[in-house]
C-alpha cells in the first residue's frame, strides 16, 4: 500500500512521514485542536506496522525521532522505550482494522466540537455544501472514557462508514489515505462546530433545498467518496426523502 501526500502521488517513506507528523502536530497545536499533551496522530507503515506520535509529548514541539513504531497490538517495535506510545492508540488500530482504505488517523481535542457534543448539539447537520460533499454527515460517538479501550469500541461502527467522528465530551477522529489528508478534515471538522454554533447564536437556519442537496450528493458519489447506504442515510437526516 502506498502512502501519498495531497498534490503528489509518490509514496512518503518512513522519514518522510516522521517529518510530517511534526508539521501537523505544530499546525494542530496552533490552532488550538490540541493542548498540553493531548491528541496523536498515526500513519500505516505495512502489514502489521504503524508509525504513531509518543504519549506524554506536547504535539507541538515533538522531534521526528520521537515517533514510535509499534504492531497492530500496539506492542513498541522500535523507538525509544522512554517514548511510549500514545494512550490512545488503541483507537486508532481499530480504525485501522475496520478500514482497510485508510493509511493515516488523527486524533485531536477541537474546543468548538467537544462542547456541541457536551451540549447535545449534533454536527450530522445539512448546513454546508462542501462538508457534506467532502465528509458527509459528521457522526457522534457514544461517550467513553479517554485513553481506555472503551474508545475502540464506541468508534468501531462508526468508523467504517465515515472519516469524521467526534468523541463525545472527548474530540475527535478524522482518518484518510495521508496523515495530511486526515489533519485536513480535521480542520474541517472545527470549522463546521464553529459554524454550526454560530448559527444557534443567530437562532437561524436556513435548510439546503431538496435540489441543491441532490446535486451535491451526486458530486459526493462522482468523487468516490460514498459509503454504502449512506446517500439514503443522508437524505432521511436532511428530511428530503419523503416529498416527491
Ligand atoms: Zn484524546
Amino acid at each position: 500500500m502506498g502512502y501519498h501526500t495531497s498534490t503528489s502521488s509518490a509514496p512518503l517513506s518512513e522519514h518522510a512521514l516522521r517529518e510530517e507528523f511534526v508539521r501537523i502536530g505544530q499546525l494542530m497545536h496552533s490552532r488550538n485542536y490540541v493542548t498540553a499533551t493531548d491528541g496523536n496522530i498515526s500513519a500505516r507503515l505495512g502489514k502489521d506496522r504503524y508509525l504513531v506520535t509518543p504519549s506524554g509529548q506536547s504535539k507541538g514541539f515533538m522531534r521526528p525521532e520521537e515517533m514510535v513504531v509499534i504492531d497492530g497490538e500496539a506492542r513498541p517495535l522500535s523507538g525509544d522505550w522512554e517514548l511510549r506510545p500514545s494512550s490512545e492508540i488503541l483507537l486508532h488500530l481499530e480504525a485501522y482494522r475496520r478500514r482497510p482504505d485508510i493509511g493515516a488517523v488523527v486524533h485531536a481535542h477541537p474546543p468548538t466540537a467537544i462542547a456541541l457534543s457536551i451540549a447535545g448539539v449534533s454536527l450530522a447537520r445539512c448546513q454546508l455544501p462542501e462538508v457534506l460533499v467532502t465528509l458527509g454527515l459528521i457522526a457522534t460517538t457514544d461517550y467513553a472514557t479517554p485513553a481506555d479501550p472503551e474508545g475502540a469500541v464506541v468508534i468501531r461502527d462508526l468508523i467504517r462508514c465515515h472519516d469524521a467522528l467526534i468523541l463525545r465530551r472527548h474530540g475527535s477522529v478524522t482518518v484518510g489515505a495521508t496523515p495530511w489528508e486526515a489533519y485536513l478534515r480535521l480542520e474541517k471538522v472545527e470549522n463546521a462546530a464553529e459554524i454550526a454554533f454560530k448559527l444557534l447564536l443567530l437562532g437561524r437556519e436556513e435548510p439546503l433545498s431538496r435540489a441543491a442537496l441532490a446535486k451535491l450528493l451526486d458530486k459526493r458519489e462522482k468523487m468516490g467518496l460514498m459509503k454504502p447506504g449512506e446517500r439514503a442515510a443522508i437524505e432521511q437526516t436532511c428530511g428530503c426523502d419523503d416529498t416527491p
